[in-house]
């Protein structure tokens, strides 16, 4: 009995070809498998050798998956030292299922390691204590959970640099695109405009593209060249937030998604890390400099706002390279035209 729902636990599982509907498969077999009221997974953030806890999905009272990657808000996140389970697997790298039993309801915590880093956890609650054949099925099922996972993960990632590769950033840009469409499809566009410029939280796309790569290349080698994108993917890395999403969008071109920030921390966030860049020795080449454009992620298609970050982008190779250089402004200056075709794409 037992090994027949699993097994149909495992074919959904391993069916999935993205982080959601994998997430969703073993919430929904957690549940099936322990009559549990209540399950939730976590996410593990580690932001300077500090541990934060920030729920990623979980099963509805009516017993529907949700996931916070559907929703328009950054969920709160909490220190790890509030889920004393959490924080001992972290201290000791290491731990497996354990279930710790509370005024009659008992709570079962499973983590997920890659390698000896705490990704995430699954907690669920339940009432009657599990018996005996359940708790080692439960403890495969990560098993197979966290495979799976390892899977996935490294369909979506770039080999070089480890960045999310080009077909992750089409199909999230596009997911992403489409709910904040559908979130202001009830707003005025231009009280949208006006929420965007007083200060107010939206979400931006930078388009990154290295400065004269090509002589890189060509003066010290193709290797060379290859260690430079390795070591900005890792200043990209350490200089935005663990909600930002980045990604190796062609050869020597980065994507970067900063999710609810006000158009000031974006900004910000762009120049400090355009400055990292260039305050950086690299060896044997010494400076390396990038141009970024970027603008606001409103009610275009996402076709045309990656063109808009583009025709900023493209503005700024072409004014002297090594700075940020932002649509919005740049059309409301003058300087661009708004809905201007979208011929930089292929430049550069
Ligand atoms: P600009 O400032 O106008 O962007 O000049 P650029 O030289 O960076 O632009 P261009 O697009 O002419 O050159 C990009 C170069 O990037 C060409 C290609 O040889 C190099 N490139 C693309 N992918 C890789 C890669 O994976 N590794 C290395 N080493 N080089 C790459
Ligand atoms: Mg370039
Ligand atoms: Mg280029």
């Amino acid at each position: 009995m037992i090994l027949d729902k699993l097994l149909d636990d495992i074919v959904c599982m391993t069916a999935a070809r993205e982080h959601e509907t994998l997430d969703a498969a073993m919430l929904a077999a957690l549940c099936r498998l322990t009559h549990a009221r209540h399950c939730v997974m976590l996410d593990l953030l580690h932001v300077k050798d500090q541990g934060f806890v920030q729920p990623r999905s979980w099963m509805s009272a009516h017993g529907q998956v949700q996931s916070v990657a559907a929703m328009q808000a950054e969920p709160k996140r909490l220190p790890i030292a509030r889920y004393p389970v959490l924080a001992a697997w972290m201290r000791d790298k290491s731990g497996r299922l354990t279930e710790v039993a509370e005024r009659g309801v008992y709570t079962l915590w499973l983590p997920v390691w890659l390698g000896d880093i705490l990704a995430a956890a699954f907690r669920i609650d339940y009432i009657a204590p599990l018996d005996a054949a359940t708790r080692p099925a439960l403890d495969r099922l990560l098993q197979i959970y966290t495979n799976h996972r390892q899977l996935i993960d490294y369909s979506e990632r770039d080999s070089l640099t480890g960045l999310l590769n080009r077909k992750t950033f089409d199909t999230r840009f596009a997911r992403m695109a489409c709910q904040v469409t559908a979130h202001e499809a009830a707003k005025n566009p231009a009280e949208e405009e006006r929420r965007r410029h007083a200060g107010d939280e939206s979400h931006w796309l930078a388009v990154v593209d290295i400065d004269h790569f090509k002589r890189i290349n060509d003066r010290y080698g193709h290797l060379y060249g290859d260690e430079v994108l390795i070591l900005i993917a890792n200043i990209l890395r350490a200089s935005f937030r663990a909600q930002d999403r980045i990604f190796r969008f062609g050869g020597e071109e980065f994507v970067i998604l900063l999710r609810s920030v006000t158009l000031a921390s974006a900004r910000r966030a762009l120049e400090r890390f355009r400055e990292n860049v260039e305050h950086y020795s690299f060896p044997q080449v010494g400076r390396v400099t990038l141009s970024i454009g970027f603008t606001g992620i409103g009610n275009d298609s996402p076709v045309e706002i990656l063109g808009h970050a583009d025709q900023a982008l493209y503005y700024a190779k072409q004014h002297g390279r090594n700075q940020v250089r932002f649509y919005d402004e740049l059309v409301s200056s003058g300087a661009l035209s708004h809905g201007l075709s979208n011929q930089t794409m292929e430049l550069f």
